[in-house]
Parts: C-alpha cells; sequence; structure tokens
C-alpha cells in the first residue's frame, strides 16, 4: 500500500506548469497533492515517508493525446518507410485486418510500457479496427491499461466508409453503423470513470473524414452529448485529405467538422495542421482542442502544426507520439523535445521554450482530455508525477536541469508515480517482465506481416 502521506522533498529542479513554485518540493495525501512547500519549508503535519529527489527533476506526469497501441506492431517496415499518408495507410490497412485480441493486447503492453518509462502517466488511444474475431478490441485495452497502473482515455474508434463506397479503408475493415453505435454505448457504461481520479474514460472517435460518413460523425456527436463524453478524430493531416473532402463532401475539412456538429469544446482533434486564418479563429471560438504530433508530421512530411495562432485564438494544445507506424516510439519526453525543435522551425528560438513544450504535454493535454484533476503540480491536483535524473553521458556538463531534460534529449523517467503510487523505480515498471513482454510481441508482429 502506499504511504498516506509523502513529501517528495527538495527537488533538483520542479516544473509545475502554472505559475506557481515550490522548491521545498510537494506533500502528497492519500494520492492528491496537499501541499507545494517553498524551498526550506517543511510540510505542516507529519508525513509517513520521504523521498529525497536533490537528483531529480520532477514534472506532472506527462500525458498522450493520440495513438494507436497496435501499431506497435508494424514499427519501420520497409514497405512505408519512405511513404506519406495516404499510399502508407492502403499499404497497411490489409496488414492490420489481421490483428487479433492476444497480438491487441501484446500491442498496448508494449506502448504503455514505453510510455510509462518515459514519464507518460495517462495515455488515450485511438482505436478503430475491429475486424472479426476483435469486437471486443476497447475491453482488451482496458486490462493492458488496470495491469500497468496507468490512466486511460481509450477512443471506441470506427470506420464506416469502405473503398465500395469511395473511402480509403478496404471493406473488411469497416463495420455497419448501428454496431458501432451499439458497441460505443455498452463501453460508456461499462467502463468510463467520471470525476477527480478517474482511471478508464472512454470517447468517441470515428477514425478520419476519407474512413466514416458524416452519418456516424453526426450519430457519435449526439451520443457524446447524450452521454457526457468527448469526442476525438484525426483532421486537417495532409492537403489529400484536404482534397478529399472537396471532391467528397465540397466542404474544406473545418466547414465538414462544423456540418457534422463537431466544432465544440468537446471535441479534440489529431494533427491540426491545415487550417487557413478563418477556421483557425473558429476553432479557437469554438474550444477545440488540437493534438499536436511533431514525429510523425515530420516522418510523414505532413506539416506543421500552427500551435501558437490556434492557441491566441483559444484552442487548447497538447501533444500526441501519435501510431508506432508514424513515429514509431511511445515516448513521451522525446516527443516534448521534437515539439520544442519543430515549433521552433516555424516561430523562432525565443518564442518556443522548453517550459511551453513541456506545457503542452502536461497542462494543454490534461484539457484536451478534458481532465481538470490533471497536468499540472499544484494542491488538489492528482499525484501523478514523472521523475528524471540527470546522470547519464548525455547530461554532464548541463546546467540548467529543466532545460536538459529537453536539450540534452531525456529519454527514461528513473521514477513514476499515478494517484500517489509508484509505478516506476530505478527505471523500471513494478511487476512487469520486460524481456518477457518483448519476446512475445516480436513474435506477435512477425506472424502479423506474415499473415
Ligand atoms: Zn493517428
Amino acid at each position: 500500500m502506499a504511504a498516506t502521506r509523502i513529501w517528495i522533498k527538495n527537488p533538483l529542479a520542479l516544473f509545475t506548469a502554472n505559475d506557481r513554485s515550490a522548491a521545498g518540493g510537494l506533500v502528497i495525501e492519500n494520492g492528491v497533492i496537499s501541499e507545494l512547500l517553498a524551498a526550506g519549508q517543511s510540510p505542516t503535519a507529519p508525513v509517513d515517508s520521504t523521498f529525497d529527489a536533490r537528483e531529480h527533476v520532477v514534472l506532472p506526469g506527462l500525458i498522450n493525446t493520440h495513438h494507436h497501441f497496435y501499431q506497435t506492431l508494424t514499427r519501420a517496415w520497409g514497405p512505408v518507410v519512405n511513404q506519406p499518408l495516404f499510399p502508407w495507410l492502403k499499404t497497411l490497412y490489409p496488414v492490420w485486418a489481421r490483428l487479433t485480441p492476444q497480438k491487441l493486447e501484446l500491442a498496448s503492453k508494449v506502448a504503455l510500457a514505453e510510455l510509462l518509462l518515459s514519464g507518460c502517466t495517462t495515455a488515450a488511444d485511438h482505436h478503430y479496427l475491429f475486424p472479426k474475431g476483435l469486437e471486443e478490441a476497447i475491453d482488451v485495452q482496458v486490462q493492458a491499461v488496470r495491469e500497468l497502473g496507468m490512466r486511460a482515455m481509450l477512443t471506441r474508434g470506427s470506420m464506416s466508409l469502405g473503398e465500395a463506397d469511395g473511402g480509403l479503408p478496404p471493406q473488411q475493415t469497416v463495420q455497419e453503423a448501428e454496431v458501432i453505435l451499439a458497441d460505443s454505448e455498452r463501453l460508456i457504461g461499462r467502463y468510463h470513470e467520471r470525476g477527480a481520479g478517474a482511471q478508464i474514460q472512454i470517447a468517441l472517435a470515428p477514425c478520419s473524414p476519407f474512413s466514416v460518413t458524416p452519418e456516424i460523425m453526426r450519430a457519435s456527436a449526439a451520443m457524446a452529448e447524450r452521454l457526457d463524453v468527448r469526442l476525438h478524430t484525426h483532421l486537417a493531416e495532409t492537403l489529400d485529405e484536404e482534397d478529399f473532402c472537396l471532391e467528397r463532401f465540397g466542404l474544406r475539412t473545418v466547414d465538414y467538422l462544423d456540418s457534422v456538429g463537431w466544432l465544440s469544446d468537446r471535441t479534440w482533434l489529431a494533427h491540426g495542421i491545415h487550417f487557413n486564418e478563418d477556421e483557425i479563429a473558429r476553432l479557437g471560438q469554438a474550444g477545440t482542442g488540437i493534438c499536436h504530433c511533431p514525429s510523425s508530421n515530420m516522418r510523414l512530411a505532413s506539416g506543421i502544426c500552427p500551435t501558437l495562432e490556434l492557441e491566441a485564438a483559444g484552442a487548447p494544445i497538447g501533444l500526441g507520439v501519435d501510431g508506432s507506424a508514424s513515429n514509431d516510439a511511445s515516448n513521451m519526453i522525446l516527443e516534448a523535445r521534437q515539439a520544442l525543435y519543430l515549433q521552433r522551425l516555424r516561430y523562432g528560438a525565443e518564442k518556443i521554450t522548453p517550459e511551453l513544450a513541456l506545457g503542452w504535454a502536461t497542462r494543454g493535454s490534461a484539457r484536451l482530455l478534458g481532465r481538470e484533476d490533471l497536468g499540472e503540480l499544484a494542491v488538489g491536483k492528482q499525484a501523478d508525477l514523472a521523475l528524471f535524473k540527470l546522470d547519464e553521458l548525455r547530461f554532464s556538463g548541463s546546467h540548467d536541469p529543466l532545460s536538459a531534460l529537453l536539450l540534452c534529449g531525456a529519454d527514461r523517467a528513473d521514477r513514476v508515480m499515478v494517484g500517489g503510487r509508484w509505478q516506476v523505480v530505478d527505471g523500471q515498471i513494478e511487476g512487469l517482465d520486460v524481456a518477457g513482454l518483448i519476446a512475445d510481441h516480436r513474435q506477435a508482429a512477425a506472424q502479423l506481416i506474415a499473415g
């Protein structure tokens, strides 16, 4: 059992993701932050245990807001290494259509373990493949999240517009609208937790304009409103997608989103690259969240998200590693580094600071998921923490500890806490046989490709 009151004492550096500071560390009581301490200050009441953090940089647990866990089985696959989005998808769809519950379980565990070791405590996954035999894909993922002791926003994805009807995915990967909606409602009823400290949440996530019908978009928005859950989809990732929307719907992407009732603060979008000024203003006014996925956008050469314009307009920005067939690493602290550098190319070095990038990876991402209890170090927030040491070669000679995390390329947390419990200790996940997991996962990946 976790001790009742824990003092994370005198950190080397600490990033709160807000305007408060806590040089003396913080006190955790029953899984929630109860005090922020100034330098030299002690807790107001006795603690049950003290963790000496003098060698650690302390961050709020990182929050990943877009992923496709199953894609860890198709990382760095030769035929798509040098492809942009549409041909990349068309080559991969038939492989992905062979996914099974056992393979999804392994893939989800691998992705979650990687994320956790990189300092991530809450992960969103966008799962939209439900071939025959894998109808209970989200149920499989719920179990994996519970085993790893993380928090997750599992999104019930969907594809309903197959090649035969002018969509991109092959027919065997699409489902009927009634099946999608019935399963969505079942999952929300069974798993969606509400309120502070929730571990598992469910959102609705039709895949993209070129793989679902407007009807499923509208029905998902109506269900999300009725059952009070969030909405997620891919939007404005590439110009191919914009051309598809113009040709099929006679609308640009944001007009299409608006036309199906999705332009709201219940929605967060993956990528959000190709917007004009008017579209940015409308997204900002609606408070629609944007998940920036820098590594994926660079790998597929999709473009650069206009983060600062979107933020200035009122659209919150969070970060996502995206699926492992287009990143191919599930590493949130490295993703914050990629965001820092890619956004500097767009806006210049002075405007894009390590604090800004880390703010997107924590507080910004929490806003995308509608989680007011996560993403910051403040009294009353959940005790989700990522602690990094600077004792590797790559940090030797560095001066500012917080900047060093991103500039020197930290890639692994030393300790990670979720809701007051240590899930990573000395760089290892408590209770997980990583070598065994890798062996099983590699075999599953080879089988999936072999067909
Ligand atoms: Zn994606």
